[in-house]
C-alpha cells in the first residue's frame, strides 16, 4: 500500500469512528432525552481493557464491544414511575438473559422434593437437621435447616456459598483449625441468622466443586483449569441454559419449599452471602422480589477489574451479560427493597475506586426509585469476608429490631 492510500484509509477510519462515536453519542442522548440524565458512556469509568498487557487492537476491540452506549437496560430512571417502567422490563429481560424460561421448561413441571435426614442435632436454644431439594429431575441440591425452639412463626434467612464448603456456615466446622478461621471471618452465619431468630436455611450453590456437598460437575479431562464449576457453566451454556440462571432456579425453588413451612414468616427473607454466594445473593433478590432485605458480601463493584478484563469468576458469566448493563443495574433491580452491599477495604479483588463508583451508581437508581435511604454500601476494615456487625446492624434499622 503506498502512503497516500494508507492516509487515505487512515483519514477514512478516522472519519467512520467519529461518526460511530458521534452516532452511539446523539442515539445516546436522543435515548435518554426523556430523562434528562447524561449519557451512560459519561458515568460508566474509563476502562482501557488490558491496559498494556492486551495489544492495542485488543483494547480497542474490547472498548468497541463493551461499549457503555451499548447496554440494552442501563436505568436511566429519574423518578419513581420511570424506575418502575424500566424494572418491568429489565427484569423479565434479565430473567431471559440467564434463561430461566429454558430451564422451567427443562424441568417439564416437575414437582420439587424435599428430603430431611431423620437426625436432628440439639444445639440448645436451636436445632440442627440435613436435607436435600430436588429442585429439578436429579438435581438434588444438599442444605441445612438451622430452626430456633419455639413456636415460631420465624423469619427465614438464606445464606449462599461462593467457592468453598456451605457447611461453615452451618456452624460445621470439620477441624479446629477450620473453625478458628471461619469465626474469624464471621462465616458462621447461619449459626448468627438462627441465634437471632432466623430460621436459617443453608443450601449448597450448585456447580461449586470446593464443596463436598455441591450437585456440580466434574472437569473430567482438565479443560476448564480443573475448575468445576467452570466446566458446570460451558455445558449449561451449551444446553442453552446458564449457571446463574440454575442458581437462582434453586434458590427460587427452596422459597417455594421453605414458605410452605408453617413455622416460616414469609413476610421477610433475608439473602446473603460471601464472594460467589454475594453474586447469587443480587441475582436471586434482583428477579425473586420474596427476598425482603438483602446483603451480598465481598462481591459487589463494577463488572470490570480497573485494567478492563471481567473480574468475577467465570461460573457468574453469561452470553449478553454486559450488553445488558452494568452490575449496578443488576443491583437496582432490588430497589425498593432494603439492599446493603458490603466490601472488604483490602480486598484485592474488589478495588475501592471501583467500587465506590458502582455504589454511587446503585445509590443513584435507589434515588430514581424514591427510596435512597434503603440502599448503603459499607466498607469493612479487613478483606475478602463477611462482616457480621455490618450486616445485622443494617437488618436491626430494617426490621426496627435490636439484632446486633
Ligand atoms: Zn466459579
Amino acid at each position: 500500500m503506498n502512503t497516500c492510500r494508507r492516509l487515505q484509509l487512515h483519514v477514512m477510519l478516522g472519519f467512520s469512528l467519529l461518526s460511530g462515536i458521534h452516532a452511539a453519542i446523539t442515539a445516546d442522548q436522543a435515548k435518554e432525552g426523556a430523562t434528562g440524565a447524561p449519557p451512560a458512556a459519561a458515568r460508566a469509568p474509563g476502562k482501557r481493557h488490558g491496559t498494556e498487557k492486551q495489544t492495542p487492537e485488543v483494547q480497542r476491540y474490547m472498548a468497541r464491544i463493551f461499549d457503555p452506549g451499548k447496554y440494552e437496560h442501563s436505568c436511566h430512571a429519574t423518578n419513581p414511575a420511570e424506575f418502575t417502567a424500566w424494572q418491568s422490563s429489565a427484569r423479565a429481560a434479565l430473567a431471559e438473559l440467564v434463561r430461566l424460561p429454558t430451564i422451567r421448561a427443562d424441568a417439564a413441571g416437575f414437582k420439587p422434593r424435599a428430603t430431611l435426614l431423620p437426625a436432628i442435632d440439639d444445639l440448645g436454644a436451636y436445632t440442627r437437621q440435613e436435607g436435600r431439594l430436588e429442585t429439578e429431575p436429579d438435581v438434588a441440591i444438599h442444605f441445612w435447616l438451622l430452626k430456633p425452639k419455639g413456636a415460631g412463626p420465624f423469619p427465614l434467612a438464606i445464606i449462599s456459598n461462593g467457592h468453598g464448603p456451605s457447611r461453615g456456615a452451618a456452624g460445621i466446622y470439620g477441624s479446629e483449625a477450620a473453625k478458628r478461621h471461619i469465626l474469624a471471618e464471621d462465616r458462621d452465619v447461619g449459626i448468627q441468622a438462627v441465634s437471632r431468630g432466623f430460621i436459617a436455611l443453608v443450601p449448597s450453590t450448585r456447580g461449586i466443586g470446593e464443596d463436598p456437598e455441591a450437585f456440580a460437575l466434574a472437569d473430567l479431562d482438565g479443560r476448564n483449569g480443573g475448575k468445576s464449576c467452570i466446566a458446570h457453566n460451558w455445558h449449561a451454556i451449551a444446553a442453552g441454559r446458564t449457571m446463574m440462571g440454575e442458581r437462582v432456579w434453586d434458590i427460587m425453588k427452596f422459597i417455594d419449599w421453605a414458605t410452605a413451612l408453617p413455622e416460616v414468616d414469609a413476610k421477610t427473607i433475608f439473602m446473603t452471602g460471601n464472594s460467589g454466594g454475594g453474586m447469587l445473593t443480587t441475582y436471586a433478590a434482583a428477579l425473586d422480589e420474596r427476598i425482603s432485605i438483602a446483603s451480598p458480601s465481598s462481591s459487589f463493584d463494577d463488572f470490570f477489574a480497573p485494567a478492563g478484563n471481567l473480574t468475577h469468576c467465570q461460573c457468574n458469566h453469561f452470553p449478553g451479560m454486559v450488553r445488558f448493563g452494568q452490575f449496578w443495574d443488576i443491583a437496582g433491580l432490588i430497589a425498593p427493597r432494603p439492599l446493603l452491599t458490603v466490601t472488604g477495604i483490602k480486598d484485592p479483588a474488589h478495588p475501592v475506586k471501583e467500587t465506590r463508583h458502582a455504589a454511587e451508581e446503585v445509590k443513584r437508581i435507589y434515588s430514581a426509585a424514591g427510596v435512597p435511604d434503603r440502599y448503603e454500601h459499607q466498607f469493612g476494615p479487613e478483606g475478602h469476608r463477611f462482616y457480621k456487625n455490618l450486616m445485622w446492624d443494617f437488618v436491626s434499622k430494617t426490621l426496627g429490631r435490636d439484632l446486633r
